[in-house]
């Protein structure tokens, strides 16, 4: 048995997926298992999602840094250039209007990280305390 499950809430899509897409605008930016996207999520958007899930614990909350993403989502019928992100990420440069940023495995990722990621500047960062 497969299925698609929906959802904005990234705590309730890691309890029952194997297999994690994220999108942006229209657009998949990552890709992976649950473990990858959740303890390695590579792309800006993917890791300011999962630093707005609910922390049950206290202490854990104390201890992470939430991500503010600023800006409104863009018109879908009218995307930025270049990557579909860049007017809300804090990592944009140049390039990122002027090429799109495939989804593929950066050459960086290695070992269990290695997941495809839509984002020139892809790296893991620390995972959120749950
Ligand atoms: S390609 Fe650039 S703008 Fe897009 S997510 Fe990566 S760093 Fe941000």
């Amino acid at each position: 048995l497969s299925y698609m499950f929906i959802a904005h809430d990234l705590s309730i899509v890691r309890h029952i997926s194997d297999r994690v897409g994220v999108m942006y605008l229209g657009k998949m930016v990552e890709i992976g298992t649950d473990e990858q996207i959740y303890d390695h999520a590579t792309h800006p958007y993917t890791q300011a999602l999962l630093s707005a899930v609910p922390v049950p614990d206290p202490t854990g909350r104390e201890n992470r840094e939430r991500i503010i993403l600023s800006g409104d989502i863009p018109s879908p019928a009218n995307p930025p250039s270049g990557c579909r992100f860049r007017t809300r990420c804090w990592k944009a440069e140049e390039r990122c209007s002027t090429e799109v940023p495939l989804l593929a495995v950066p050459e960086l990722l290695k070992g269990p990280a290695a997941h495809d990621s839509a984002c020139h500047f892809a790296e893991v960062v620390a995972p959120v305390a749950a």
